[in-house]
């Protein structure tokens, strides 16, 4: 009997299984068997499906209290890759060359290069050091000119220690407080109080909260920098991005260690970041008259920056500056002014927290809140007032370059980096364009290098060796050279449909809830908790 997916999908759902499952085939060469293993999404790739995100929340959770308070410095040894990390990287190498034969064949990559770039992300992820990709074209040297100076912050003499300070209370016992803090940006116009939406949207700086959503992650990342000189140690953060009501993010973030409030406060106040990018002001190119794509004469060698054309103006034949000449252009010009101040609103909340108390589980809790929910979820489409507002949001992003890549440079007579056939400004497919993500398309969780000592792939590893030790059985520890992995080639007969893995995967997931239950049943009095076994499940 056939099942219907969408069936399947509900089971699967209900029992906190992954929903899309990437098949990859094993080989295990101890003895020369092979076996296809369904692979959660969340494994893999960035987008992850409802339960696989459900999951992470809850590794997140764990990764974000063992490493608030840590009280010894963190080994920052990097592992011998792992069996997850050594077929993330095969995955990613078969992906790379896919991706290589379509940009070859002339077709679209921008879904490939989203997966490239998750797959990136989720090796960093599993702590794998530096990127994989070795860069192509040199890298840019930025004129110094413009260097971001240091704002006018105290300094104070480096020590070379992640932990914050400790104090001795009169009873003898040592506390170790750290923080809180919870940023946002600016005010944009009035919104209504509980609804976020504005109370005249007509008067509302859409430009400026699209730009603004753009550049966030850079302006968390002056604010880490700042922050670290300020303190004088290394300070270290767990802190996660979220959604306010008028679709603006805005940061909860952990610190390990404790500084006073005030100089939080100064330092939230005087951090900003620069974008020095061309300039958008005057639109070029636009409705029916749009620049021209022109193929490079042939050569043996290829072009330094990649492109093997040119965008051109329509009507005058001339070629439109690189992405880096326009770089060029903007450094040698006095007058140039950068395209946009990005900085942080006057609302800076920063709480002291205690290790252990009930105020640090309710901020774990609130730092994990959201992450299995993307930006634009709050977006209520019964609402006609916030309907309203989102469309504007997307609206004014529709034509704001989201990167150095986006076609919508085209717009203002810049040819995009990396400039390719077929691109259109209005069209950019990157994430930032998206009305789930409304301007942000970084990462939702931030952490630091020197955060919990252990990567989130461990975190699953200490859950795995935990749930195997509670039912009884050894966690053999596994031959790294044991299992080679490779994806199975598109349109392989023997892949059973989706609904059949699915419904496998549930019955094993029954399977293993089913022994970890009745383990609790005689776990009375042992230090199991039925929330830790649940979880465990
Ligand atoms: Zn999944
Ligand atoms: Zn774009």
């Amino acid at each position: 009997m056939p099942v219907a997916l969408d069936v399947a999908v509900e089971i699967a759902k209900h029992n906190g299984v992954c929903i899309r499952p990437v098949v990859l085939r094993r080989l295990d060469i101890h003895t020369g068997t092979t076996e296809d293993v369904n692979v959660p999404c969340g494994t893999t790739l960035e987008a992850k499906c409802p339960p696989c995100a459900k999951r992470n929340r809850y590794l997140r959770m764990a990764q974000c209290r063992e490493g608030w308070h840590l009280d010894a410095e963190p080994s920052t040894t990097p592992d011998e890759p792992n069996e997850e990390q050594r077929w993330l990287v095969e995955f990613r190498a078969d992906m790379q060359a896919q991706r290589d034969a379509a940009d070859k064949a002339g077709d679209d990559t921008t879904d490939l290069d989203a997966v490239l770039a998750g797959l990136d992300e989720e090796i960093n992820a599993a702590g794998m050091r530096g990127t994989l990709l070795g860069r192509t074209t040199a890298k840019r040297t930025r004129s110094t000119r413009r260097r971001q100076d240091a704002p006018d912050l105290p300094r104070r003499v480096r020590r070379n220690t992640t932990l914050g300070r400790t104090f001795t209370g009169s009873d003898g016992a040592t506390y170790r407080p750290s923080l809180f803090i919870t940023l946002t940006l600016p005010s944009y116009g009035r919104v209504r109080a509980g609804q976020g939406v504005p109370v005249d949207p007509d008067a509302y700086d859409y430009p400026r909260a699209a730009r603004d959503a753009l550049h966030f992650s850079k302006l968390v990342d002056r604010f880490v920098q700042n922050l670290r000189r300020v303190a004088g140690y290394d300070v270290q953060y767990f802190s996660s991005v979220e959604p306010q009501k008028r679709f603006a993010p805005h940061l909860h973030m952990a610190v390990r260690g404790t500084m006073p409030r005030a100089e939080i406060k100064a330092i939230a106040a005087a951090t900003y970041h620069q974008v020095w990018w061309p300039s958008v002001d005057e639109v070029r190119f636009e409705g029916e008259h749009l620049p021209v794509w022109t193929e490079r004469p042939e050569r043996a060698e290829p072009y330094p920056d990649g492109q093997d054309g040119d965008y051109l103006d329509p009507v005058t034949g001339e070629l439109l500056p690189t992405w880096h000449e326009a770089l060029d252009r903007l450094d040698a010009d006095d007058e140039a002014e950068p395209l946009h101040v990005v900085r942080f609103g006057p609302q800076v909340d920063v709480q002291g927290v205690l290790a252990g108390t009930p105020d640090a589980d309710q901020c774990i809790r609130y730092l994990s809140k959201y992450l299995t929910k993307s930006l634009g979820d709050t977006l209520d489409a019964d609402d006609p007032a916030r309907r309203d507002h989102a469309a504007r949001m997307i609206e004014a992003l529709r034509y704001e370059p989201c990167s150095a890549a986006c076609p919508n440079w085209l717009r203002y007579g810049v040819q995009p980096k990396n400039a390719r056939a077929g691109m259109s400004p209005g069209r950019c497919r990157g994430k930032a364009h998206k009305p789930e993500h409304l301007g942000y398309a970084g990462r939702r969780v931030l952490v630091s290098r020197k955060w919990s000592n252990k990567t989130l792939a461990e975190h699953k590893r200490d859950r795995r060796t935990w749930a195997l030790e509670a039912l009884g059985l050894a966690d053999e520890p596994t031959d790294p050279h044991r299992y080679v992995w490779k994806p199975v080639p598109a349109g392989d007969d023997n892949i059973p449909s989706l609904a059949l893995r699915l419904l496998r995967m549930v019955a094993e997931r029954q399977r293993w809830r089913a022994t970890l239950l009745a383990l609790e049943a005689r776990a009375t009095g042992q230090d199991l908790s039925a929330v830790e076994l649940q979880e465990a499940a």
